[in-house]
């Protein structure tokens, strides 16, 4: 399992899981408040209408991740509408941490932390759903059922 995967290798596991047909533009951490990395997850966004994954340049794990969590948005159709948000951001998490670990790469702590918090923040936004067990889990861990 790699702590430490060259800038070649993270290009290319993003390349495996590019959508067909969609076009990725790159931002710089700091040129945009949106893709600063100082304390909050970075900002990765897929626009549906254009077809374009805007997304933090690819330099680690973590900003690999943040562009995987993109790719699943697109691959998963997630602009339908018919899961609450909190879910959509969550298949789109697990899709990202399991093709991290599918390519060999150990998933940061900090990664899987801010992800949780992520998720969490959209529970909280979404009082009047119930959301399902294993989303629960992810964010809540053994204490989940206080908050089903
Ligand atoms: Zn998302």
């Amino acid at each position: 399992m790699e702590r430490n995967p060259t800038r070649e290798r993270l290009r290319y596991i993003a390349r495996r899981h590019k959508p067909r047909g969609w076009r990725n533009v790159w931002h710089d951490p700091g040129a945009d408040g949106k893709f600063s990395d100082e304390g909050r997850r970075v900002y990765g966004c897929a626009d549906f209408e254009a077809r374009i994954i805007h997304c933090v340049r690819i330099v680690d794990r973590y900003t690999l991740g943040v562009y995987l969590h993109e790719c699943a948005h697109v691959h998963m159709r997630h602009m339908n509408g018919s899961n609450s948000d909190a879910q959509d951001e969550f298949e789109a998490e697990m899709y990202a941490i399991k093709a991290m670990r599918a390519h060999g790469i150990v998933v940061p702590a900090r990664y899987i932390a801010d992800s949780r918090a992520y998720i969490g923040a959209h529970v909280a936004a979404e009082p009047d759903i119930e959301h399902s067990e294993p989303l629960l889990k992810f964010v809540y861990g053994k204490k989940w059922r206080e908050h089903a």
